[in-house]
């Protein structure tokens, strides 16, 4: 992938930010998709990618999914993610982080930014020594915490509108539901849904993560590779992206697909009319996992948890709403989560144009 404006062009971002800093070693790349609803949000992801190249491709895909993610959900935020080129493992330092943190203070609010993958709360506290423009502080300096747990609550709202549509039932008790991935939001998932009283199947290639789930939950495990032929009511992926694709789809044995994973679908288009074709009704992923990203945002005007639950609880008249568009026009609900997305940008981008946020308006509730 060669960075140049026409491939700006093709994927709709507004700025690609290249940092360096030498003496801590830092190596970021920072992707501003799109700012019409307001200042670009999202995560910053540390992995040791392979070559430069594939961490522009992954910046530049993560953060303009992230400005469907904020338009869908009715945020009044822009898309935008942030990576580190080093391993979370032996590159991490107070340094790196305030090196990063110092960047995203000079792009003024027009990036705002957080914990995903390889990241963890200590690094933000150092990014926070920098700069005010990050989000997912501990609880003492005003922050929201893990946002793990709420992004579970929004995938178990989510499951609600989609055992509602699909099975014509009310609750999730007595429904047998995969989960792929017993980490940080799999683990809740797992845990709400044994309060719920649903029959849980589940997978994870870390032992620790079988073991506490199973210990806490009583569930059946199974491979990695027999979790898509689970028979079951919800096959609800909790792990890594792409799982849904042209080898896997043919093998499920479920009517719903509705989980945590981050870009699901391996090809937008193809696979979500597979599902489609296959009878098994999808929750767009990046509305159904909106939870954690609610949950922080919050942060910005002071933190509120029972706000953040109220909030997060419309990712069920969210997902109802994207049902109902996917029968109306006939299209499949990744396409109508697209869709509504692009038309509430469009019809507010012309009253709102908030590109930065001013520092002096946000407030932190802290102990
Ligand atoms: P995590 O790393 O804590 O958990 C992922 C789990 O999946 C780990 O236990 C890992 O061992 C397991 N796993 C990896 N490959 C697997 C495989 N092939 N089969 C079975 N298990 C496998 O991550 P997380 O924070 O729980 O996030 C899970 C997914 O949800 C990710 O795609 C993430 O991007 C997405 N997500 C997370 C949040 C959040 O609040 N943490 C918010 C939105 C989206």
């Amino acid at each position: 992938m060669k960075l140049n404006f026409d491939l700006i062009k093709k994927m709709g971002h507004e700025q690609v930010t290249f940092c360096y800093d030498p003496a801590s070693g830092l190596k970021a790349i920072i992707a501003i998709h799109n700012t019409s609803l307001g200042p670009a949000l999202g995560g910053t992801r540390m992995y040791p990618y392979e070559t430069e190249d594939a961490a522009l491709e992954d910046v530049l895909r993560l953060s303009r999914g992230m400005t469907y993610k904020s338009a869908a959900v009715g945020m009044n935020l822009g898309g935008g993610k942030g990576v580190i080129i080093g391993d979370p493992k032996k590159d991490k330092s107070e340094a790196l982080f305030r090196a990063y943190g110092a960047f995203i203070e000079r792009m003024k609010g027009q990036f705002i930014t957080g914990e995903d993958v390889g990241m963890d709360v200590n690094d933000i506290e150092f990014m926070f020594m920098e700069t005010d423009y990050v989000v997912g502080l501990s609880r003492g300096h005003g922050g929201s915490g893990d946002p793990s747990p709420k992004t579970a609550f929004g995938v178990i709202e989510g499951m609600n509108a989609c055992v509602e549509r699909k099975l014509k039932r009310k609750s999730l008790k007595g429904l047998t539901v995969a989960v792929q991935g017993l980490g940080h939001v799999g683990y809740h998932v797992a845990k709400l849904l044994h309060q719920k009283g649903a029959k849980i199947i589940g997978c994870d290639v870390d032992k620790e993560a079988m073991t506490k789930a199973k210990k806490e939950f009583g569930i059946k495990m199974v491979g990695p590779d027999e979790i898509y032929d689970v028979t079951c009511d919800i096959f609800s992926p909790c792990a890594m992206g792409g799982i849904l694709n042209a080898d896997t789809i043919p093998q499920l044995k479920c009517s719903i697909v509705a989980g945590s994973a981050n870009n699901q679908l391996k090809n937008d288009k193809e696979d979500g009319q597979a599902l489609q074709d296959r009878g098994i009704l999808y929750a767009p992923d990046y509305v159904i996992n909106a939870g954690g990203l609610i949950n922080v945002a919050l942060e910005l005007e002071g933190y509120s948890e029972r706000r953040a639950m109220i909030l997060i609880r419309n990712i069920y008249y969210n997902l109802k709403r994207i049902f109902e568009i996917s029968e109306e026009q006939q299209i499949v609900p990744n396409r109508a989560a697209d869709q509504l997305a692009e038309e509430r940008i469009q019809k507010v981008c012309g009253i709102r144009r908030a590109h930065f946020l001013d520092k002096s308006k946000i407030k932190r509730n802290c102990l």
